[in-house]
Parts: structure tokens; C-alpha cells; sequence
């Protein structure tokens, strides 16, 4: 665990949400900070996410909301339709502004990008480690250098975590899905599908897009697979999956890229976040999955509690990290795991009822329920506001 003296020096793995976020406070808090990525450059755009919950009170006292707000998509609603596109249940405004209320939807690429913009330190890309003994660490190129803190925010499928804590296998909790995300300009379907969420679910199957900006578009797909392991060729396996789907399935599919985010959906459960001088952050010890929808916000709410403790006494300081940061995490996935059958039904009889529950949805006692059924109450973990609201 690392001391207090005049100048630490961390290392961060991973330049996604968490690891940015991460840097952003350390180098508030005094520390000289290496961030190193794997991936050969920033990758913008990937998919939507409701940003909102704890991780918006940390991208205030960040500074960062107005940024946030800029890229915004203006998304109104949620609409399911059926296989020639025809509506078979749409969230009521009332709802949606009940259910959204505080909600920044936004790309993650974006999300990112706004921290970035405002993290001194500039990320090493196209680099990763190799081996980490305690501080002592060595990376993708050769190089070795000795750290003070190591932290591991390289995600669901952490090379950080297999090296210091053991295999993937002990700690990931599959969920018996995959999922595809991408963007893509389309002006011409961007004004025909509109800032609504729209979405068509088959029995363990569902499909969705809505317009982002400017002609452009964002598609989430997903599906059930009684394998873990991702296919070699994905876009294949989409094509394979949502072929016959209708609607605008096929016109998703002949735009799929080829670098499309696919992966299996899955949560990270470990008994333990850190270990001497490594702590892990974000999805790499909490990941919480798709069907959950709050995981940045808790990368960025980790981030910052991490570095508070670390402040506060760093005697401790993991323990207590984990302490404020585990309960929520895992009260976010017991819902994201009940949220399975909202999200991708199982049967037509299920489909009919989520879809009669969005029909209902102005009807405050349905608003009431969708709203505890979207929305975790993961609020306490942050401890109050400093009266100015934002790091020193
Ligand atoms: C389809 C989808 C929809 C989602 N919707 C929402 C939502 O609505 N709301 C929400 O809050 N969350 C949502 N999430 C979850 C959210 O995106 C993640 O929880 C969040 O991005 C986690 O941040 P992270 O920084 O821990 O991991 P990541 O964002 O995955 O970042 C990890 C970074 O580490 C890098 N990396 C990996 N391995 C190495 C290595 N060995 N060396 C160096 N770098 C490495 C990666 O390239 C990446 O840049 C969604 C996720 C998906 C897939």
C-alpha cells in the first residue's frame, strides 16, 4: 500500500473510463501519473449509454457536465416495435422524463473523450504490461520501471487481474449473452427512426437503434448464446443471428464494421479489489454488465472514491475503497441480472407484457414501477459535496 511523500508515482492500465477518471483525481491529489493502453489510438464513438446515478454527481464536482450536456443525444423515448416496424409499445413522455430524469445519454467514446480532454497526462497508446510484481512492472515493448500504486483499469477482461489475481475464469460470471454495439452515419434511416430508442425483441433475441447527431446512428444487438466464447468471424455471427429479423434488421447488418465492439456479456465478482500495491477499478473488479446500464457510472464514482481514500490515509485506503464501492457494485448486478428479461424476454408471452407495461406507462403507478425496475439505488456511496463541489 503505498505512503505519503513528497511525489508518487502511479501507474494506470487502461485509458478507458475508469482509468481516465483515475488519472484525473491522482494528478489532482499531487501524484505523477503513466497511463498505458493497449489499443494503438483514442477509439472514439462505440456505443450509447444513459450516463446518470453516482457518476454524474462525480462528473460535476469534475467539472465536466458541460461538456457532457454538449454531446448529448436529445433521446425522447423508447418505443418496441414489431418485425415490419409497426409500434408495439412506446414509453409515455411522462415516463420516459420520470425514468430519464438527470440522464445523459451519450457515446462512451464521448464520455471518454470529455475526461480526456481535461486529464494532464498524456496516454501511452499501443502499450500494455507483462508482468507486475507488486510495483515493479513490465511492459508490452521491454521497458520496466517500480511504482508506488498499480491500478487496473483495463476492464471486463483485465490483463491486470489475470496477472496478480488469477484467472478470468474465477471471477467472471457470464450471463448466457453476446452483444454487438457500433455507430455509423445514415443520414436517410437517422431521420426515419429519430432520437427514439427503437427496438425489436424475438424470443432471446433483440435489436435496436436510434439517431445520435447529425445523421448519425447508434445499433445495440443481442442475443443469447449457450457459449461463452466469441465467434471468430462476429460479423458473421450477427448476420448468422438477425438475418431473418425484418424491420431495419438487414439494413443494420450491411453496415456492421468490421472492428464492431462484440463480446459476451458478463460480471466481474471478486472477493478482493487489491492486493500490496495493485487495486483494481471500474469493470475490471466490477463490471456489472450491459443489462445493468450503470457502469461508467460506478468506473467514475470508483475513481473517485479510490483517490479520496488514498488522500484521506493511504494506511487503509484500498480497504476502505472497496468497502464504500463493493455493496453498491453488487446491488447494481443482482439488478442488472433481473433486468434480463426486460431487456431480451424469453418467450412472446413476455414480450407482450413488457410491451403492455410500456403502454401503460403513463399511469403513475406503472411510471413508478419501471422507474425502481431501470433505476438501482446506488446514490450513498458518495459522502457529501465540499461546499465548493469540486476537487481541489
Ligand atoms: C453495449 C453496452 C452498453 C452499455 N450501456 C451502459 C449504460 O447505458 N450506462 C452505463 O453507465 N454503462 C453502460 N455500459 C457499461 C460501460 O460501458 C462500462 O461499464 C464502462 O465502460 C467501464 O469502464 P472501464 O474503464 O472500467 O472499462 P472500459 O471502458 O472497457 O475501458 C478499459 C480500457 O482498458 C484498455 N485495456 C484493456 N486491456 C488492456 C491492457 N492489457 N493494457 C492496456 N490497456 C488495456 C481497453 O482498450 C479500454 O480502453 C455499457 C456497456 C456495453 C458493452
Amino acid at each position: 500500500m503505498p505512503k505519503a511523500n513528497d511525489q508518487q508515482r502511479a501507474l494506470i492500465v487502461g485509458a478507458g473510463i475508469a482509468g481516465l477518471a483515475t488519472a484525473w483525481w491522482l494528478e489532482r491529489a499531487g501524484w505523477d501519473v503513466l497511463i498505458v493502453e493497449r489499443a494503438p489510438s483514442f477509439r472514439a464513438g462505440g456505443y450509447m449509454i444513459d450516463f446518470f446515478g453516482p457518476g454524474h454527481e462525480v462528473a460535476r464536482r469534475m467539472g465536466l457536465l458541460p461538456a457532457l450536456e454538449r454531446r448529448r443525444a436529445p433521446i425522447s423515448s423508447v418505443t418496441s416495435v414489431d418485425e415490419r416496424g409497426r409500434r408495439r409499445g412506446e414509453i409515455s413522455t411522462e415516463a420516459y422524463e420520470a425514468v430519464a430524469d438527470g440522464v445523459i445519454s451519450l457515446l462512451r467514446g464521448d464520455l471518454a473523450d470529455v475526461i480526456r480532454a481535461d486529464v494532464r497526462t498524456s496516454v501511452r497508446y499501443g502499450l500494455s504490461v507483462c508482468s507486475i510484481d507488486d510495483g515493479r512492472v513490465t511492459f508490452s515493448d521491454g521497458s520496466a520501471a517500480v511504482f508506488d500504486l498499480v491500478v487496473g483499469a483495463d476492464g471486463v477482461h483485465s490483463t491486470v487481474r489475470e496477472l496478480v489475481f488469477g484467472p478470468s475464469a474465477e471471477f467472471v460470471r457470464y450471463l448466457g449473452h453476446h452483444t454487438a454495439a457500433f455507430s455509423f452515419r445514415d443520414p436517410e434511416l437517422s431521420a426515419r427512426i429519430g432520437y427514439r430508442y427503437q427496438m425489436l425483441t424475438a424470443p432471446h433475441r433483440m435489436i435496436g437503434c436510434y439517431a445520435v447527431r447529425d445523421g448519425s446512428m447508434a445499433a445495440l444487438m443481442l442475443y443469447r448464446s449457450s457459449s461463452q466464447a466469441v465467434p471468430a468471424d462476429p460479423v458473421a455471427a450477427l448476420r448468422d443471428r438477425f438475418g431473418d429479423l425484418g424491420w431495419v434488421a438487414s439494413e443494420l447488418l450491411s453496415v456492421v464494421p468490421q472492428d464492431v465492439y462484440y463480446d459476451e456479456v458478463s460480471q466481474v465478482d471478486m472477493p478482493s479489489w487489491h492486493r500490496g500495491k495493485v487495486v483494481l477499478v471500474g469493470d475490471a473488479c466490477g463490471a456489472v454488465s450491459l443489462f445493468a446500464g450503470h457502469g461508467a457510472s460506478l468506473a467514475l464514482t470508483g475513481a473517485h472514491v479510490l483517490v479520496e481514500e488514498l488522500t484521506a490515509d493511504p494506511d487503509g485506503a484500498f480497504e476502505r475503497y472497496q468497502a464504500r464501492m463493493k455493496p453498491a457494485v453488487e446491488h447494481t448486478q443482482e439488478f442488472g441480472r433481473r433486468f434480463i428479461g426486460w431487456m431480451a424476454p424469453g418467450s412472446r408471452w413476455r414480450i407482450s407484457v413488457r410491451d403492455l407495461a410500456l403502454r401503460l406507462s403513463g399511469l403513475p403507478v406503472v411510471r413508478n414501477l419501471i422507474r425502481g425496475s431501470v433505476m438501482p439505488d446506488v446514490d450513498g456511496v458518495l459522502t457529501p459535496a465540499t461546499p465548493a463541489g469540486t476537487a481541489a
